[in-house]
């Protein structure tokens, strides 16, 4: 890592009740205190959101959303907006992760409109990237993340701008909740075709200050390693960052 803060983001998908999810915050920042290096940012289901960004209090965790919608308001039942999710105290949002984009079809022309309308309502793009098994396996891992950038950020990439503090996250299909992580190789290999990509499509401004996540069963015991990797900005962590015990641990990475 070159001069880029680290980030440790916890992703909860559909677990834990209020209760839970503010006990959690608790935790963490009990944790977390005397920590100036490192950026950390949780993203709760929508119903925790409000009362986590109240247990968050003045203590540096960024809060975000794991989904939105692409337009501000109307007749989109079910859905929310990103006017929304800043009301509740947001400053992320996920976009894209993999399971948007296999159980509910998402793709990535659907996710450019999000990541724009995000950037629009003022909240900070997480961006999700991965190949499959499948993929992988026959040999075009690059190819797809090519093809999902691309896809993904066409936006900023037609006036070969990202909006600051985009943050893009590498999170091979294969690894993620399967207890098989990519070997710190593998994800640096990956990280770096990222982003050079950035580098070709924006400038080198951005390729050298845009932070590149790594994501799949990132646990205590392998994130040392991973973080060692010179494209590895941060973590993108699912299940270990339901645990106090846990999350902690991946923020203190190599600390004590
Ligand atoms: C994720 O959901 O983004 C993720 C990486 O999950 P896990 O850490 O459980 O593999």
């Amino acid at each position: 890592m070159t001069g880029r803060m680290p980030l440790i983001a916890g992703n909860w998908k559909m677990n834990l009740d209020i209760d839970e999810s503010v006990k959690l915050v608790d935790a963490t920042i009990a944790g977390m205190q005397d920590l100036a290096d490192v950026d950390v940012l949780v993203a709760p289901p929508f119903t925790a959101l409000s009362a986590v960004r109240q247990a968050i209090g003045n203590s540096r965790i960024f809060l975000a959303a794991q989904n939105m919608y692409s337009e501000i308001s109307g007749a989109f039942t079910g859905e929310i907006s990103g006017k929304m999710l800043r009301e509740a105290g947001c400053t992320h949002v996920i976009l894209g992760h993999s399971e948007r984009r296999s159980i509910f079809k998402e793709t990535s022309e659907m996710i450019d409109l999000k990541v724009k309308a995000a950037v629009i309502m003022g909240l900070i793009p997480i961006v999700c990237v991965g190949e499959t098994l499948e993929e992988r396996e026959a040999g075009r891992t690059f190819d797809v993340l090519q093809h999902q950038l691309e896809g993904s950020l066409k936006n900023f990439a037609k006036d070969r701008t990202m909006a600051p503090g985009t943050i893009l996250a590498y999170e091979p299909v294969w690894a993620i909740g399967t207890g098989r992580t990519a070997s710190p190789g593998q994800a640096q290999e990956s990280h770096e075709f990222i982003r050079k990509w950035v580098g070709k499509s924006f400038d080198s401004e951005t390729e050298d200050r845009v932070r590149i996540l790594y994501g799949g069963s990132v646990k205590p015991e392998n994130i040392v390693d991973l973080m060692a990797e010179p494209d590895i900005d941060g973590a993108l962590v699912g299940g270990a960052s339901l645990e106090a015990d846990s999350f902690v641990k991946l923020i203190r990475f190599g600390k004590k």
